[in-house]
């Protein structure tokens, strides 16, 4: 392993050549510019390696490859790198920043000479991050931004509102902050609390850009509405009394559905998140919603009769279209958890929403055959990173779905073969989900991510024909020094 790269995700194509590149620093990176940005982030990343007084690496701008595709050419006496733009050359970038981590010896940078060709095999490599129940801070988003952008990942889904607390601050409806974001925590009989203002909001979505990453905000709504109907009760069936729940679970308040005063607040929130968050996408949730109070409440089932509807849990199809055709009035699309397929005729998805497949990867499945989108994140596949690594009592974390080992992690294919190609071509990707109900710390959090998502960004860069457990885990071997570099927390215990 010792003259291998050792890079994760793995490249497309790597060719070993004869000799060794060696030098006594990390040459400075100098080029085209198109892509003067992302050589300033990556010589601020790699700055205590970097030795300006050496030959730099030439980065080149070239034409004919895909947006995200990048050479890298190492001979004995320089390094290129290519690429289209400066997406396909932050990813150049990122191989050489591994290396930087791992391949000094005796302060020298020893590398085997070699060619990579490299480009992803999904568009949407993502990772989620539920600060809701966990209000992390924004210094620990953003070196976590970093760090996972070393391993390819584009996309940062930002879950802002659940029942345990509303983080996002929206002018006209200034008490989904002032009550919604705080609780009593119970256990460790303290207030909790948090909000992420818009200049802060604004500093993770610049910082994540500059790293190629896209922030995609997600409010949850009708369900999960605790924090929502705490802050305004008369959104609620039954006008409460609500609190910020500090439990875990699934509630029986959810937005009223016979109020139309819960479009206005959906309008402010959209208008609020069009303003800050320049990705085309918002994620509205959509999971776990009961018609418990639905069935009870007398708005409710006046607007079934008005409707023609016949089931209360049908009311969640016409919440659902609504909300997804106020989001293209603002340039938006929709993404929902795999409960929004769950439609009703008259209110079926509208076709421009993106499903994103949770509990297990069925619901993609039926989502792609329909003409959807899909983004696949499989509970049962390794993509909740919440879920405990090994089914062992002392390992933390939750076992709904058994436990998720690296194996199982690496194992997840957004589009396995078993899925004929034209559905296939509506498989954006995927990504891992941290939900934080156990998970509060950042350090923690650390130790839940890694290096399980190490194995995810495999998952959805390398051609499936690359893919191979064993050779990952040799990899990864090398690629934990380079987490200890950087400070990552990360499991160590077996990984199947
Ligand atoms: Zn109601």
């Amino acid at each position: 392993m010792k003259n291998e790269l050792a890079v994760i995700p793995k490249p497309v194509s790597v060719k070993y050549a004869e000799g060794t590149f060696r030098s006594k620093g990390l040459p400075p990176f100098k080029g085209d510019d198109a892509f003067r940005g992302v050589i300033e982030t990556a010589s601020y990343q790699m700055k205590d390696k970097i030795d300006n007084s050496l030959p730099s690496v030439s980065c080149e701008k070239i034409d004919g490859l895909e947006p995200e595709a990048y050479n890298l050419e190492i001979k004995k006496d320089r390094i290129t790198a290519q690429a289209s733009s400066p997406a396909g050359m932050y990813h150049a970038l990122q191989t050489i920043r591994q290396l930087s981590l791992s391949h000094f010896e005796d302060g020298e940078l020893v590398l085997p000479c070699a060619k990579i060709n490299d480009y992803p095999r999904f568009s949407w490599r993502g990772l989620m991050l539920d600060c809701s129940r966990y209000y992390y801070s924004v210094p620990f988003i953003k070196n976590l931004i970093d760090v996972i952008s070393m391993h390819h990942i584009n996309k940062f889904h930002w879950h802002l509102t659940d029942d345990q607390g509303w983080r996002l601050p929206v002018p006209e409806y200034p008490l989904l902050t002032e009550v919604g974001s705080v609780r009593k925590d119970n256990r460790r009989r303290r207030v909790f609390g948090g909000i992420y203002s818009d200049d802060e909001i604004k500093e993770v979505i610049d910082y994540a850009a500059s790293r190629h990453i896209e922030t995609i905000p997600e409010v949850d709504l009708p369900g999960h509405a605790c924090a929502i109907l705490t802050s305004y009760p008369s959104l609620g069936c039954t006008g409460g009394k609500y609190h910020v729940e500090d439990r875990f679970g699934i509630f029986k308040d959810v937005l009223c559905a016979g109020n139309d005063q819960i479009f206005d607040l959906a309008e402010k929130v959209f208008e609020t998140l069009a303003r800050l968050f320049p990705s085309k996408y918002v994620h509205i949730g959509g999971d776990e919603v009961p018609p418990t109070r639905w069935k009870a409440c007398p708005k409710c089932k006046k607007r079934l009769e008005e409707l023609g509807l016949k089931k209360p849990a049908e009311l969640q199809s016409w919440i659902t279209v609504k909300l997804v055709q106020m989001l293209s009035k603002h340039g938006k699309t929709a993404i929902g958890w795999d409960e929004i397929l769950e439609d009703t005729p008259g209110y079926q998805l509208p076709n421009d929403a993106v499903v994103m497949s949770w509990r297990g990867s069925k619901g993609g499945k039926k989502a792609s055959k329909r003409g959807h989108n899909v983004i696949m994140t499989p509970n049962t596949e390794g993509c909740y990173l919440d879920y405990k690594h090994l089914d062992h009592p002392e390992e933390p974390g939750q076992m709904y779905a058994g436990a998720s080992t690296v194996y199982i992690s690496y194992s997840m294919d957004p589009a396995p073969s078993s899925i004929k190609k034209e559905d296939a071509s509506h498989i954006l990707g995927g990504q891992g989900n941290l939900w934080s109900e156990l998970i509060y710390a950042g350090k923690f959090a650390e130790y839940m991510i890694f290096p399980r998502l190490c194995a995810i960004a495999e998952a959805v860069w390398t051609p499936r024909k690359n893919k191979d457990f064993e050779d990952f885990s040799q990899r990864l071997i090398v690629h934990r020094q380079r987490l200890d570099c950087l400070g990552v927390q990360q499991y160590r215990g077996v990984l199947r």
